[in-house]
């Protein structure tokens, strides 16, 4: 079962992963920082990433733009005429909410409602699936909450705010918070942050926080192109921080205000790029499979609206607690970045193609994940309470975080099964040798029992415990998280069969 999200939240905040921004002073709104065991996770999950997309790749190289660059980017790539969001204020509750969000999860729940209702009436009838769905399409609920959704895309891309005030008004769409119908007139809001570069106030020059770290690498294409002996196709792979003003920052780390993405450039031949674009998509859910999300919780969602210069766009999206939502954006986006950046700043942004003998603006294909919806797909999915069993041979409850082994924050945890000078000093002695491998962590406090289920609840996978046989034959027992099985090993051995599984290299190898 999904787990709740305050619950999720202040298990990340005790465990020390995840901590709400700024807390000594009441906090501020969309800003996360990251704990002792946050920041481990999230560090590993990048280097995964970059690990598969630059080292296995030969033709993607990194990069690392800053994050605050010239003002005539942004409206190159069209944020400062046109990355705003539509905002509304429930008259009654006065909560604000996002248009499109808003209705969105009005439609959602009639279609819900819908399929409840549908379903429980076939069940007594015994009516095939086939029926089901032909019942729910004829639903009352079902149909309103697939014409709303219609008009809702309508009126975004046509950026028609005054639609989406008349749509909430006609439709009388309540206020999740109150059930009032009562909106103030729809507003559009730019969600970049802006600052001023400069000393003096007056000549200071207004620039933006970077809303996606993507025109990085748009603008340094010519540079890259230069300096990295590259052909077309080559890709351009980047991890940084991005910042939206966002609106409404609800459900913790999924919608931030300050966070962090991992994109990638692929800069194709035209008439390729289809080819391409379905390459990217399976290998990227395959990355995430690989590294532990079920598939059932893993599922592709084309754009139904596309962007007017994107040819072709999809969201890898994951069930968190709160649905299916946006993971990753796969997008096919024509030459329009990079013509719109020679267009503005009148420089040649061709690439000579040898093999053609021609030149022409590349085409790319883009992938961008939310490194921090990735933590939190990978917390909501891993935490687990389950039964199990006590050395005293009862049962208990236990939380346990099943995350990847290799994700871990702490991987390796060693105890001296009791805190006797014989037990503890050949403890420390496998922990001053492993810890040049592994993050380890070594506790003596507290009976075995309650050290296990301390470290089960940090994800750790392996704990090492020193008892009295190794004090007469110099093995280990190696307890696994998720079996709770344990073997034993000698002393010696132990660096070899952890480094195994915990290898970089051996988990590349099979993706
Ligand atoms: P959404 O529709 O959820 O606002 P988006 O379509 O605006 O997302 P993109 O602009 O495609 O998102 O950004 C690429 C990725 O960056 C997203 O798939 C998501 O993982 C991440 N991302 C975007 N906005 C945020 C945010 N406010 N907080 C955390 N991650 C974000």
């Amino acid at each position: 079962m999904a787990i709740d999200l305050t619950k999720l939240a202040a298990f990340a905040k005790e465990q020390g992963f995840i901590y709400p921004g700024s807390e000594l002073y009441e906090g501020i709104g969309g800003i996360y920082d990251y704990g002792p065991l946050g920041v481990e996770l999230k560090r590993r999950i990048a280097e995964l990433w970059w690990r598969a997309m630059v080292q296995l790749h030969e033709n993607i190289v990194g990069l690392d733009a800053a994050i605050l660059m010239h003002p005539r980017v942004w409206e190159a790539s069209g944020h400062v005429e046109a990355f705003h969001d539509p905002l509304v204020d429930n008259k009654v509750s006065k909560k604000r909410y996002r248009v499109d969000t808003l209705i969105e999860d009005y439609a959602q729940r009639l279609e819900e409602r819908a399929r409840k209702e549908v379903e429980k009436k076939a069940r007594k009838a015994g009516l095939p699936p086939e029926a089901i769905e032909e019942q729910l399409q004829a639903h009352k609920d079902y149909v309103r909450a697939q014409t709303l959704r219609q008009k809702l895309a309508a009126a975004l891309s046509a950026r028609d705010w005054a639609a989406l005030t008349t749509l909430l008004q006609e439709e009388k769409i309540p206020c999740p918070e109150s059930g009032a119908t009562e909106w103030t007139p729809v507003r559009q809001f730019n969600l970049m942050f802006s600052t001023q570069l400069g000393a003096i106030a007056d000549e200071a020059l207004e620039i933006y926080l970077r809303p996606e770290t993507a025109q990085g690498i748009f603008v340094d294409f010519p540079l890259v192109l230069k300096t990295a002996r590259q052909k077309i196709p080559f890709g351009i792979a980047q991890i940084g921080k991005a910042f939206r003003n966002e609106i409404v920052a609800r459900q913790f780390i999924f919608r931030m205000r300050e966070f962090e993405q991992m994109e990638m450039q692929f800069f194709v031949r035209p008439g390729t790029e289809d080819e391409w674009y379905a390459y990217w998509k399976e290998k990227r859910m395959r990355w995430h499979q690989h590294l532990g999300l079920r598939p059932e919780n893993l599922r592709f969602k084309d754009h139904e609206h596309l962007a007017h210069y994107a040819r072709a766009a999809t969201d890898i999206e994951f069930a968190f607690p709160f649905g299916f939502k946006e993971l990753e954006g796969i997008h096919s986006r024509t030459n329009y970045d990079l013509s719109r950046h020679a267009q503005y700043s009148g420089k040649k942004l061709e690439y000579y193609d040898e093999a053609l003998g021609e030149s022409y603006i590349p085409y790319v294909i883009e992938t961008s994940v939310g490194l921090d919806r990735l933590v939190l797909a990978h917390l909501a999915q891993g935490y687990t309470e389950e039964m199990a069993p006590t050395a005293e041979g009862g049962q208990e409850l236990r939380t346990v975080l099943k995350i990847h082994p290799i994700l871990a924050p702490i991987p390796v945890a060693i105890f001296p099964l009791v805190r006797k000078d014989e037990f503890i000093e050949k403890a420390r002695k496998l922990y001053e040798e492993l810890r040049f491998y592994f993050m380890v962590a070594y506790e003596e406090k507290d009976s075995i029992g309650r050290r296990y289920r301390r470290y089960d609840a940090k994800g750790t996978p392996f704990c090492l415990t020193i008892d009295g046989q190794t004090l007469e034959e110099e093995t280990v027992t190696v307890r696994d998280r998720d079996t709770l099985e344990q073997i034993r090993l000698p002393m010696s051995q132990v660096r070899f069969y952890l480094g195994e599984k915990l290898s970089v290299p051996e988990w590349l190898r099979g993706l």
